[in-house]
């Protein structure tokens, strides 16, 4: 993969900008009750805080995701059928992944594909944007992926939800208040040890986080092989695709939270707001847009 990396960054100035940008990126951080909260200043990132996901904006611009509208310089790697693995041009972390299906088709259900992407992906967490809860291309299906490690509440479950050394065999399911830990984000954690069918076990999140959260978009779910290499699924159900403080005016905030902001790390694409978001603001954009 960082053959991969490297080599779209040296064909590709956009992505290679960015992606040194990265480097450069300001961050603030917060103890909000167990979990560590990460403010990044990223001004690359207004192409997708600020997307306009309106049915009528989205009709009206080509889809960035169809192969035929991608920028030439993106070469896709078939990593499992029917999805592409492309590097997102505008990053949030030194290895970022958009996966997209290889066909147009909406961005609905829970791809059960995440499974395998995430056992392709070893270190690597894949995340789906319900399309009500962070997507910014909501009409073209797609994943992404991160290295499990810049996410704070994955590693917050890792150390949290353990199988007891008495479970050989099954699927453990959590929230955070079964796990006695003072989360600013709501979640369901489940552990899907090796002789469980890790898809099966996935297409079943639906019970366990309540269907019409899955049926409205309104969920954010994340798939990974953990240290030990047991399959992790999480899922976060939303109230909201967007805080009440959204916007460009006085006391509001440019943040538009997906997968990676519900993971403890909030993107800020202005630098007023990097710089005015309080513990208290990030505590309540948590509970506007969580459960
Ligand atoms: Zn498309």
């Amino acid at each position: 993969m960082l053959e991969f990396i490297d080599s779209q960054l040296s064909s590709w100035p956009l992505a290679r900008a960015n992606y040194q940008a990265l480097g450069k990126t300001e961050r603030r951080s917060f103890e909000i009750g167990d979990l560590r909260v990460g403010v990044q200043f990223n001004p690359a990132r207004i192409v997708s805080t600020g997307a306009r996901i309106d049915a009528v904006s989205l009709a009206a611009r080509p889809c960035f995701l169809c192969s035929e509208n991608r920028p030439p310089e993106q070469t896709p790697v078939d990593i499992v059928e029917g999805w592409q693995l492309l590097l997102n041009p505008y990053p949030i972390f030194p290895t970022h992944f958009t996966i997209a299906s290889s066909v147009h088709r909406p961005q609905e259900g829970i791809p059960l594909d995440m499974v395998e992407m995430a056992e392709k992906l070893p270190g690597m967490t894949v995340f789906f944007n319900g399309r009500h809860a962070g997507a910014s291309c909501p009409d073209h299906l797609h994943c992404q992926a991160v290295m499990t490690h810049e996410l704070p509440l994955m590693c917050l479950i890792e150390e949290r939800h353990k199988l007891l050394s008495s479970e050989t065999s099954g699927m453990r399911v959590a929230t955070a208040v079964d796990l006695g830990l003072d989360s600013p984000v709501g979640f369901v954690s489940v552990i899907v040890t090796p002789d469980m069918d890790g898809m099966r076990q996935l297409a079943r999140i639906e019970e366990t986080i309540g269907k019409k959260y899955i049926e409205e978009g309104l969920v954010n779910i994340f798939v990974w092989k953990d240290s030990v290499g047991i399959l992790r699924i999480v899922g976060v159900p939303r109230k909201a695709h967007r805080p009440s403080s959204y916007g460009t005016g006085i006391g509001q905030y440019l943040v538009s939270p997906g997968s990676i902001d519900m993971a403890g790390v909030i993107i800020t694409p202005r630098r007023d707001d990097f710089e005015s978001l309080t513990i208290d603001d990030i505590r309540r954009i948590y509970s506007e847009v969580g459960i």
